[in-house]
């Protein structure tokens, strides 16, 4: 789980300190732990993580050479008092723990390989020793804090921890897929996601990257003050040098708050679909429920006709990757064009295809993709066209898929001064990192 909360939450949730419910027992004698528990040996169960930051590991490992910490991970199967069990806490501590914790979180939404890191009292002259934490990290910057009370209850708190907002630069060279070179050099999943949308308009992924091609991006993100990802936020600069040719999208907020990405002419990189893939067409029949003339009965239709003279060309509405190419039933000779991950269009009963294009050819908007006929289930020559967004048909009429403008004037001036700032921001984070990286290699070299 992601958290999102601002710093203003914090002194909030951190206040909610929610007391167990032990019936005004006297103070709870709680059985102890020996010495030759607290004194075994660091197990892979008590190591810290790889990527806990010197101190910690420090610390950690400090307290467990004094028997007084210990990391319990939580197997397939285990369920939160199974694992506390195993670390030889007794079960009146366990269930008072466990119950405390049920306050701030639900101990079901544990998984395999969750961290639970628990500390102990100094050892007293007998050798034993009470639980005196327990601390867990449910998600990055919040973690779960479980302490003992003066009576011997434990109480569960929630601590967030400061956030801010930073941009992060990431980078790489095509080796076979984009997809592949992005998650190796570290570009979080969802700001993929959101790249591969951005240039699914411009460039074919099956085709055109090459060995060698790159790439960049420079996104925005929540981190914790000590610099763990807590939450992505939205790119605001991509690039793809793909064989030589660099193509470069800048985020541009409008006046409205709403953004869209520009190339760096300022043009929207977005375009519409044609409403009308064909030339002098006139619209014979709607989207919708209407009279079959073949079947004789009432049936949606789900896309809509043009009435045109056989033979007329027929345009591919917008950019894409030709997905299907052949007959196909009642739609006769057919042609499906995906524009991206979400929109694509059909295209039926034509009388023939263009020769020059295949499945999976590439295809400009406006290109000629086939002829008119009546291939199919068809009573004359027409063209019945579909927009399909997430695989559904939708009415074209309707399709939000409106062309980004090419800003001009006074929004193109303020678009250059966006993309100074961009580029001004991407170059540094590129120099910090660039000198992160050298200092690290110098710092190696004097092991
Ligand atoms: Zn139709």
């Amino acid at each position: 789980m992601l958290c999102t909360c601002a710093g203003a939450l914090i002194g909030a949730l951190a206040s909610t300190l929610v007391p167990t419910n032990i019936p005004s027992a006297p103070r709870v004698a709680l059985p102890r732990l020996s010495l030759a528990d607290l004194s075994a040996p660091a197990t892979a169960d008590s190591l810290p993580a790889a990527d806990a930051t010197w101190s910690d590991r420090v610390r950690a490992r400090l307290r467990s050479a004094m028997g007084l910490a210990r990391t319990v991970t939580l197997r397939s199967g285990d369920t939160l008092t199974d694992a506390l069990v195993r670390t030889g806490l007794d079960k009146v501590t366990t269930f008072s723990v466990v119950d405390a914790i049920h306050a701030v979180y639900n101990p079901k939404k544990f998984k395999a390989g969750q961290e639970l890191e628990l500390s102990f009292e100094a050892l007293d002259d007998n050798g034993a020793s009470e639980l005196r934490e327990i601390n867990f990290e449910v998600g990055a910057g919040h973690s779960i804090m479980v302490s003992r009370e003066a009576n011997g209850s434990f109480t569960a708190k929630e601590i967030i921890a400061d956030t801010h907002r930073e941009f992060a630069r990431v980078e790489g060279t095509i080796d076979s897929s984009l997809y592949d070179a992005a998650q190796e050099a570290g570009v979080p999943t969802d700001v993929l996601t959101d790249m591969v949308k951005l240039f699914s308009y411009d460039v074919d992924f099956q085709r055109d990257p090459q060995k060698g091609d790159q790439f960049a991006v420079m996104y925005e993100r929540n981190v914790t003050d000590d610099g763990k990802p807590v939450q992505n936020l939205a790119i605001q600069y991509a690039t793809m040098v793909l064989s030589g040719t660099a193509l470069k999208f800048y985020a541009f907020r409008h006046d409205d708050g709403s953004y869209d990405f520009y190339n760096e002419k300022g043009e929207g990189i977005r375009k519409a679909l044609l409403r009308t893939p064909v030339n002098g067409a006139v619209l014979t029949s709607g989207f919708g429920l209407r009279f079959h003339p073949i079947l004789g009965y009432s049936r949606m239709h789900r896309g809509v006709d043009f009435g045109v003279p056989m033979g007329t060309p027929i345009m591919a509405a917008g950019d894409g990757i030709i997905e299907k190419r052949g007959p196909n039933g009642e739609y006769g000779n057919y042609i499906r064009i995906r524009h991206n991950a979400d929109y694509a269009t059909g295209y039926a009963h034509m009388s023939r295809f263009a020769p020059e294009f295949s499945t999976g050819s590439r295809v400009r908007q406006g290109q000629i993709i086939g002829y008119v006929g009546k291939t199919g289930m068809a009573t004359g020559p027409h063209l019945h066209y579909e927009v399909m967004k997430n695989a559904a048909q939708v009415n074209p009429v309707n399709v939000k898929f409106p062309a980004s403008q090419k800003l001009d004037g006074k929004l193109l001036a303020r678009f250059r001064a966006t993309q100074a700032d961009t580029d001004a921001k991407f170059a540094a984070l590129g120099q910090a990192q660039k000198f992160a990286a050298e200092s690290k290699s110098a710092a190696g070299g004097n092991d």
